[in-house]
């Protein structure tokens, strides 16, 4: 008699840049890779519109280069099983000159972003699907524009009528988005002013207005995630993304903060099937 065999349990992360998956949810991350789930992550660009410091570039010709190697670092810390990128150029904050490249993501129609993704949605056949709130965090163009491409790439993997060329339907079960404790950010903006730090002007190109993301409306954290007991992959993959981390948290340890604050802990909105506010899980899988 064959024996059945039960469904690999699959977590497909969409999300913008390389640093994303570490400093978001990476210690969700690392804690289902931890237990056996196979964690794959589409990247949709190489992060090339982030400044770095000189000093980074000697080992790697270009940013993109430099940011790839990090992020391939990273996987490798928080156990990842697969990173695939979607080539479109990051698009930096918004009136930047990035933001006017044609090849950036913020400029690509979004059916041409879902497509990619039905393709990867198809081919890796998970149940879970990660991506940005409605306001990609902190309002990055790239963030937004991926959580509208993932939305619709959700929806659509399913039916073959839509993307025909992009492989055999496949329809993932849960589709969840990162939610920002954004009481917890109310009272680190106080706490800022309270120390003579400008909350409206913090980030490595002081492009991040922490009172703008404090004035969003709060997300239901539906699923919340306590990683303590891999931690430690957590500050190892944070680690890897090295240009990416002076002055954008270390100066003020605004990300140090954080983590104090939500007590390493991630939590997630659950947007399909949708549940009531009041809904709480412990998992992404129940
Ligand atoms: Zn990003």
């Amino acid at each position: 008699m064959p024996q059945k065999i039960a469904a690999k349990r699959t977590i497909l992360v969409v999300l913008a840049h390389p640093d994303d998956e570490s400093f978001g949810m990476g210690g969700t991350l690392a804690l289902y890779a931890s237990r056996g789930v196979d964690v794959h992550l589409i990247c949709a660009t190489r992060g090339e519109a982030g400044m770095v410091d000189a000093s980074f570039l000697k080992k790697h010709k270009t940013i993109a280069k430099l940011r790839e190697a990090e992020l391939a670092c990273a996987a490798k810390a928080l156990g990842l099983k697969s990173v695939s990128y979607l080539g479109f150029r990051d698009s930096g904050m918004t009136g930047s000159k990035d933001n006017k490249n044609a090849q950036s993501l913020f400029r690509a129609p979004v059916g041409d972003v879902a497509a990619k993704i039905v393709a990867h949605m198809r081919r890796l056949r998970p149940q879970v699907v990660l991506t940005f709130d409605e306001v990609g965090g902190y309002h990055h163009p790239d963030h937004i524009a991926i959580h509208n491409a993932t939305v619709q790439a959700f929806h659509a993997a399913g039916d073959g009528s839509q993307f025909p060329h992009a492989g055999n339907p496949f329809q993932p079960e849960r589709l969840y988005y990162n939610a920002l404790n954004r009481r917890r950010l109310r009272w680190l903006v106080r706490m800022m002013r309270l120390a003579g730090k400008d909350p409206s002007r913090v980030g490595r190109n002081k492009d991040i207005d922490l009172t703008a993301l404090a004035r969003d409306q709060d997300t239901p954290p539906h699923v919340s995630i306590n990683y303590r007991s891999v931690e430690k992959r957590k500050h190892q993959a944070d680690a890897c993304h090295a240009s990416q981390l002076d002055g954008r948290f270390s100066r003020f340890s605004l990300l140090e903060l954080y983590w104090r604050l939500t007590g390493r802990r991630d939590t997630f909105t659950r947007a399909f099937p949708p549940v009531p506010d009041q809904y709480r899980s412990t998992d992404l899988f129940a």
